[in-house]
């Protein structure tokens, strides 16, 4: 089998694993709830299709107190990231939209308000927790900060544009470390849930390899107003070997 025909068979077991999610799915009644019991990486989460399901997190609610608190995240991923993932499957399936979360990504236009929510709302959240890890594991430095150095002087210096950016942003949204088409990183913010994948409605876009959600509903039971020290800790909590991988693929 080479390598084409290995992916290719990966992806239609993925797709048949897809329906057997979607009668589980259907059949839980405390929908919101539902979780599968298995993370999915980011690759996988973004050539899904109906039904769009809700991965495991990598680590317990818990994992990342004191930055972010139980409670916080198990509102955060069972209650809004759920809400995002069913009110999608509602619309695609009204739709008859058969593409893939990518798809959706790349395709959807300003006007379309309930697929654009919906469809940012669950790629940013599953890239968020893909990103952060519990505080103590510690990573060796790797490429991405190689590149971040050169690019911005060094990674302090990053962090500090990224998180003015996370200031700067009003009300709710998103902001992001991306990989351009010609491989350089840019730092950008979008409001509510859009993300930098969405080529018909955000002008600058590529692919997002930080991703920091600033909605109050992400920090505000620990944090209440102080949105400076929640985007100050978020870095203790970044997985820069995720982060890492996810820059290599992007440069390619
Ligand atoms: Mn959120």
């Amino acid at each position: 089998m080479n390598k084409r025909t290995f992916l290719k068979s990966g992806v239609m077991s993925f797709m048949a694993l897809g329906l057997q999610r979607l009668n589980a799915v259907v059949s839980t009644k405390n929908y919101y709830n539902h979780i599968l019991a298995e993370t999915l990486s980011l690759e996988e989460i973004l050539a899904q299709q109906l039904a769009f399901v809700l991965p495991e997190l990598g680590f317990d609610f818990s994992a990342l107190e004191p930055i972010i608190d139980s409670k916080t995240m198990q509102i955060h991923h069972g209650k809004h990231h759920a809400a995002y993932i069913k009110n999608l499957n509602d619309e695609v399936k009204r739709l008859s939209n058969t593409q893939s979360l990518q798809g959706i990504l790349n395709t959807v236009t300003a006007k379309q308000e309930v697929l654009r929510n919906n469809a940012g709302g669950h790629y940013n959240h599953s890239l968020f927790w893909s990103i952060i890890k519990p505080a103590s594991a510690k990573t060796e430095r790797n490429a991405v900060q190689e590149a971040i150095t050169i690019h911005f002087g060094s990674v302090e210096a990053m962090t500090k544009e990224f998180n003015s950016a996370a200031m700067g942003r009003f009300g709710s949204g998103w902001v992001w470390l991306c990989v351009d088409n010609k491989g350089a990183l840019f730092i950008t913010s979008t409001p509510n849930q859009d993300n930098p994948l969405m080529k018909k409605i955000i002008k600058k876009c590529g692919t997002p390899i930080i991703a920091l959600d600033v909605w109050e509903h992400a920090y505000y039971l620990n944090y209440q107003n102080r949105r400076k020290d929640y985007v100050e800790n978020f870095w203790k909590i970044v997985n820069w070997d995720a982060i890492n991988e996810l820059y290599l693929k992007a440069k390619k």
